[in-house]
């Protein structure tokens, strides 16, 4: 037997094509955002398990505005880019991965100063396969204390668009939530007992979201069995 060790061949590393029904695709996010029904926008319908899920989100600032400030758990990475920011805690051009748990706000340096806004992309992975969990959680306004937390399964099943499978980190969310927001005792901190405020889901787009998603999975279902069999 030969122990020799043979000069290694370099590994040929070859990106296949793109699938004919996944053509590449570029979106331009200005007017992604512009039309955009939820502060966290899929800017591709490719949600497919291991598709990389590029998303747009834009925050304004405004008189009265409340945005508030949950804690996200992610599985996966999320990395941030900044493409422009006025008056925001985001600066032009930062880039930076925003880490498995992290706090969200609005991002504003002043949420009721109109004229703040700022726009940037969120950009994760779907896992290859197996669950991809996430949570939203929350602490009490006034001692810091945990006071909601809700899980969620952000994995892909095979082969989905955006379509047939909204973007789970904002269609889940109203649901998750409902119960919380309705219930005056849910929000009432064990530690403390102040009365915490329902989340301002409509603020984030999320309920608009989530609707128009259900209703057009329907409409293309209906479109589906009206044509010829
Ligand atoms: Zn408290």
């Amino acid at each position: 037997m030969d122990n020799e060790a043979k000069p290694t061949q370099p590994r040929e590393l070859v990106i296949p094509p793109p699938r004919a029904d996944r053509p590449p695709l570029h979106a331009n996010l200005l007017n992604h955002m512009q039309q955009a029904n939820t502060t966290l926008a899929p800017l591709f319908p490719y949600l497919h398990p291991g598709a990389i899920v590029p998303t747009g989100a834009l925050f304004i600032g405004e008189t009265g505005k409340d945005y508030g400030q949950f804690y996200h758990h992610n599985s996966v990475d999320e990395i941030i880019i900044a493409f422009v920011a006025e008056g925001a805690t985001l600066k032009t051009g930062q880039l930076y991965n925003g880490g498995r748990v992290h706090g969200v706000n609005g991002f504003l340096k002043d949420q009721t100063a109109p004229g703040s806004f700022v726009l940037f992309t969120v950009t994760q992975r779907q896992l290859d396969e197996g669950p991809q969990p996430e949570a939203f959680s929350m602490i009490c306004a006034k001692c810091r204390t945990q006071i909601f937390k809700g899980e969620f399964d952000g994995a892909s099943p095979p082969e989905a668009t955006e379509l047939d499978h909204p973007f789970m980190s904002a269609a889940a969310l109203p649901e998750l939530l409902r119960e919380f927001n309705e219930d005056p005792a849910l929000r009432k901190c064990p530690d403390c007992g102040h009365d915490n405020d329902p989340f301002p889901v409509r603020t984030w787009g999320w309920d608009m979201y989530a609707e128009q998603s259900r209703i057009l999975a329907g409409a293309k279902q209906l479109l589906l069995e009206a044509g010829p069999t």
